[in-house]
């Protein structure tokens, strides 16, 4: 006869657990990670937090080394919460730093299902939105791109397949009513890139290499392909849940398509620094 693995008691015949046991662990957890997702969110205190886990924890049988990972968790969860309700202001990225600082979380925690990198693009997007040239990317080493004294990097891609599009449709993501003639900070949220993938469109896989986003072009370095687009050559962009496609100016040219892994940032990003005010 085994012992309940949550509260050490004889589980009975075959079985590793009591069924309640393992129902208030996972009430237990789930009820930490909310306090610590209303404590990153400003909604409650933090100096009582770790108290509060600490004796969650005991009656609900979760280890104590997992208090930890509640907190982390705790605060993935308010970083989406603050992205889905629309664009972060600068109260809610303080909230969120203030929340890293006092309970020590590195870069690295925070990362892990890459939550840190979204919270610095979204402030790179409020940056670009309220007119700044965003300073918030440090690259290691040197980029195989030759930039142009007076733009500035806002990004780097790596791995991001590049694709032509066959045949020249209509544009797809007309619906949104993107045009950057007349778009005047223009800002998608992160539910409006969900199910519209890029392999659903008809295209063939050019080349794959590094995308760079500036102030002034898009750049592309790839094995094959490296190649420079200055955004008033673009007349639209597509948005898709994994990158983002351009029609440029000319009659003949084919849409082009960049699969970056994640849509929002990347076209959000894109469509403002086309808007003008930095060219
Ligand atoms: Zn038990």
């Amino acid at each position: 006869m085994g012992d309940c693995i949550y509260c050490g008691r004889p589980a009975g015949l075959l079985r590793k657990f009591h069924p309640e046991c393992k129902e208030r662990y996972e009430n237990t957890w789930n009820t930490m990670i909310y306090k610590a997702k209303s404590s990153a969110l400003g909604l409650s205190q933090m100096d009582n937090l770790e108290n509060e886990l600490r004796n969650l924890a005991k009656q609900g049988y979760v280890p104590e080394h997992k208090i930890r990972e509640a907190i982390v968790s705790g605060w993935e969860e308010a970083v989406q919460h603050f992205l889905e309700d629309g664009q972060l202001d600068k109260q809610e990225e303080e909230k969120l730093l203030k929340f890293i600082q006092y309970f020590g979380l590195s870069q690295y925690e925070l990362d892990k299902n890459g939550m840190y990198t979204r919270l610095v693009q979204a402030a790179v997007l409020r940056d670009v939105l309220e007119g700044k040239v965003p300073q918030r990317l440090t690259v290691a080493g040197t980029l195989p791109f030759n930039f142009q004294k007076n733009e500035s990097l806002v990004w780097v891609f790596k791995s991001v397949k590049y694709y032509e599009q066959r045949t020249r449709r209509e544009y797809v993501g007309a619906s949104q009513g993107v045009s950057i003639r007349i778009a005047r900070g223009v800002y998608y949220r992160v539910g409006g890139f969900k199910g519209y993938p890029i392999e659903k469109v008809e295209k063939v896989h050019v080349d794959t290499g590094m995308l760079a986003i500036t102030t002034k072009h898009i750049y592309f370095h790839g094995s094959v392909k490296s190649f420079r687009i200055p955004y008033s050559k673009i007349v639209s962009f597509t948005p898709y849940s994994d990158g983002f496609g351009i029609n440029k100016d000319a009659a003949s040219a084919k849409p082009q398509i960049f699969e970056t892994g994640d849509g929002w940032f990347v076209y959000n990003l894109v469509v403002n620094l086309a808007r003008g005010d930095f060219n």
